[in-house]
């Protein structure tokens, strides 16, 4: 046993408030996964209600933050859903509304189409080479009807095309909704 199977999980630290998605500069604020601002709506829509119901929504906000944080835009519905099953519509709203219109509005849409992913992208005009000569490169990949197909065995550079191109956007893959990430 080399211990790394008992090392401790790394905690990880919300950086961008789970209601308004701003950056989070007090330590108090990154504990909570929520800015003050944000903070004082959170205990208005929570006056009501049990101590115990307030941790929860404690916790599912700061659980909201991560997710929002790692780009897991269907987790972060699913809490504002969980939100609003609690009965805390106000609070669900808030952490909600930076994604509700995510899904109709993504141009980026990956599909699983037996063995191919079926990829929808804008074109990017202003790099028209560089991008038709990224698709391209991976292989395997073919252009029909308007929407390039890749082998599902070639995930990974499918990936590195989409971080290359569409860095920060919202995509709806098989799995749901998630911000691409920057390139490495
Ligand atoms: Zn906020």
């Amino acid at each position: 046993m080399s211990g790394y199977e008992n090392a401790p999980a790394t905690k990880m630290l919300a950086s961008h408030c789970g209601i308004c998605g701003k950056a989070l500069v007090d330590a108090l604020s990154v504990e909570r996964g929520v800015g003050s601002e944000c903070y004082s709506h959170l205990e208005c829509d929570t006056v009501n209600v049990s101590e115990e119901t307030r941790k929860e929504a404690n916790r599912i906000v700061y659980k909201a933050a991560l997710a929002a944080q790692a780009g897991e835009i269907s987790q972060v519905l699913m809490f504002a859903k969980a939100l609003a099953d609690m009965g805390l519509t106000g609070l669900a709203d808030k952490v909600g509304h930076r994604f509700r219109n995510a899904e109709r509005y993504t141009e980026i849409v990956i599909t699983l189409e037996n063995d191919m992913y079926r990829v929808e992208t804008p074109f990017r005009r202003g790099k028209k080479d560089d991008f038709i000569a990224a698709w391209r490169a991976i292989p395997g990949r073919r252009f029909i009807r308007s929407a390039n197909y890749v082998p599902k065995t070639q995930k990974k550079a499918l990936f590195e095309v989409l971080k290359r191109f569409f860095s920060g956007k919202i995509a709806k893959g098989p799995k749901g909704l998630f911000r691409i990430p920057a390139p490495e």
